[in-house]
Formats: C-alpha cells, structure tokens, sequence
C-alpha cells in the first residue's frame, strides 16, 4: 500500500491554475523527488498536503484520507527559509515544543532534548533563539520541529537551497540518516536534480502545474524521456560528476511563458516540437498524456525520442 497517495490534485488561486490533475504514490519508506523550475507548482503540492491551501483531489496515507486536521498533522512540512518560519521570539526549545501534542510540561523538555540529539544538535542549544544560530542549525531546529509531531510523511520544500554548500550536504546526510532510523516517507522539492538524485528513490519532474516525467530517480535523470527534463540536465553541466551544485544553473534557465491554451503546455519552448519541426501538429492540437502502464513515463507525443545535442555527457 503506499505510504502516500495523491489522486486528482488541483489547486487554484484565483485565475491561476497552479497545480493540475496531479497524481502520484510514495511507498510506504520512499522518498520521492519533485524537480521543476520556479513556478513549476512544487510548493503548491507542498502546501496543499499540510492543508495550507485548499484545494481539489484526494490524498491519503496508508489508505486514510487526510482531509480532517488530525490526519494532517501526519504530514509535516518543513521549507527553505526558517528564518521565518521559526519565530525570533521563542527559544529553540519553545519552536520545537510547538510541534508536540499530549504532553506535560517536564516531559515535553525532555522530548525536546531528544529531538535535537536526533538532528545532530546539542541539546544545551534549547535556551538559543533562532537568530543565533547559523541557517544549517536553524534548518536542523525546523526538522526537529517537525519530527516532534510523529509525521508519517516529511515534506521538505527546498530545504538546502538556502544554505552554502557544504551546509547543504551535512542537512542532506541528516535528512537521509532520519529516513533509514524513522523509517520515514518522504518528499523531497528541489529544483536542484544532483540533490535530488542524491536522496531520492522516485521522481517527478512538474512543468506548468502537472508531472511531465515519473519513474525510478536514477532512470529518470540517466534515460529521461520529456525534452523538458532533459533541458533541466543540460542545464546542470557537472551532474555527470554527481557534484551537489549551488542551484543557481536551474534557475538561470528559467523561463516563464504564459501558458499556451490546448495541446502541450512546453512546445513554446521543446527543441523537439513544433518550433523544430511545424510538422509537429499534434503538440499543438492534442495534449499529451504518460504512457500508462510503465514505471517510467513522460507526458510528451515523443517522448522517447532523443535528442542527443541536449542529452548531459555522462
Ligand atoms: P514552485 O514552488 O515550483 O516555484 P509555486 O507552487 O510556488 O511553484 O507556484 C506555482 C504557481 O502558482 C506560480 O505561477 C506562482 O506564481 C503561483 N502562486 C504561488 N503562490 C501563489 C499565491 N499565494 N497567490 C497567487 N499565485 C500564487
Ligand atoms: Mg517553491
């Protein structure tokens, strides 16, 4: 049974569809990446998980719906700047406690000094504030913070993105160590794919508010199918080295175009669609669906097609 289960998922803010018919599974101790550049609709998914944006579609884990506030408390949610979302007036000890239910004031202390002995931190850091710390310890406060709540599924929403990267990497190996201990099922947004490759099992690559490529991480990124996925590689010259990268590479690349209306979403700029070739009709007319019925499939009409002048040398 999956750990997770998102069926349908479609989130709106007013005009803009955000996030379209999205649907995926985490199995039970998985972790899945979601990849995609700025405004792809990754937090979106984020946020509508922990029920901070409504939003239409089921979700469930283990087969229970997670609509009432209870369930919900089995996500958690953990994002890249917790500089704001840990508040500068409580003490390290007090945003951890926060997380907690149903316990009495001593125990709570002392389930909080076990939480940051599970981050790696030294417990004596409960009286700081998070202004004192450095952004990798407030990171580890925030994943402390989270875990206190017992979540059978973490997300984390570009949880290294802020941080120089030799920060990024203690985080990563800590949030990898948390998954094998807790047994965790994960989500883990990043528009960084070395990183991504690094801690995940799955992947899902969103363009536009919808997955455009899904399958096994290391299949997805050395056999990607979706022209867009392989733009995102290419534009990640050293991932051959699986160096963990500053993201800036990804988000030079970004581009943002309206959304063009019937047919696929990408063709404005697919190096393989109808810019390339006006014979092409059918990215115009139809839009594309992923091959049902395989573990790796891309939503393009061509998706199998390489093109190698934007495939990454290995
Ligand atoms: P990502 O995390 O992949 O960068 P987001 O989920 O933040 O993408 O954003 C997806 C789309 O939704 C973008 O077009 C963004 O401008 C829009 N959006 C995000 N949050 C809001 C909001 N609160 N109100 C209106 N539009 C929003
Ligand atoms: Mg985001």
């Amino acid at each position: 049974m999956a750990g997770l289960s998102v069926e349908n998922l479609t989130v709106r803010y007013g005009a803009v569809t955000a996030v379209r018919g999205v649907s995926f599974d985490v199995a039970d101790g998985s972790v899945l990446g979601l990849v995609g550049e700025s405004g792809s609709g990754k937090s979106t998914v984020a946020r509508a998980l922990v029920g901070l944006t409504p939003s239409a579609g089921t979700m469930r884990i283990n087969g229970a719906d997670l609509s009432s506030r209870q369930a919900r408390r089995r996500v958690q949610l953990v994002f890249q700047d917790s500089r704001s979302s840990l508040d500068p007036r409580f003490t390290v000890e007090q945003c951890v406690m926060e997380g907690l239910v149903g316990f009495r004031r001593r125990d709570a202390s002392a389930r909080v000094a076990e939480l940051l002995d599970l981050v790696s931190l030294d417990p004596a850091i409960a009286r700081s504030r998070p202004g004192n710390l450095s952004g990798g310890q407030r990171q580890r406060v925030a994943i402390a913070r989270a875990l206190a709540a017992r979540p059978d599924v973490l997300i984390a929403d570009e949880v290294t993105a802020s941080l120089d990267v030799s920060v990024q990497a203690v985080v990563l190996n800590l949030l990898r160590r948390l998954r094998a201990k807790l047994g965790l099922t994960m989500v883990f947004i990043s528009h960084n794919l070395a990183v991504v490759q690094y801690m995940c099992d799955e992947l899902a690559v969103m363009f536009n508010g919808r997955i455009v490529e899904f399958g096994p991480a290391d299949e997805v990124i050395e056999q990607a199918e979706h022209p867009y996925t392989r733009s995102l590689l290419a534009a990640i010259p050293e991932m051959g080295q699986r160096r963990l990268l500053s993201e800036s590479a990804v988000e030079a690349s970004t581009v943002t175009d309206p959304p063009p209306s019937g047919g696929c979403a990408y063709r404005l700029r697919c190096p393989i669609g109808p810019a390339a070739d006006p014979e092409r009709e059918i990215c115009r007319t139809l839009e594309p669906a992923a091959t049902a019925g395989r573990v790796h499939r891309a939503a393009c009409h061509f998706a199998r097609e390489r093109d190698e002048s934007i495939v990454p040398r290995a």
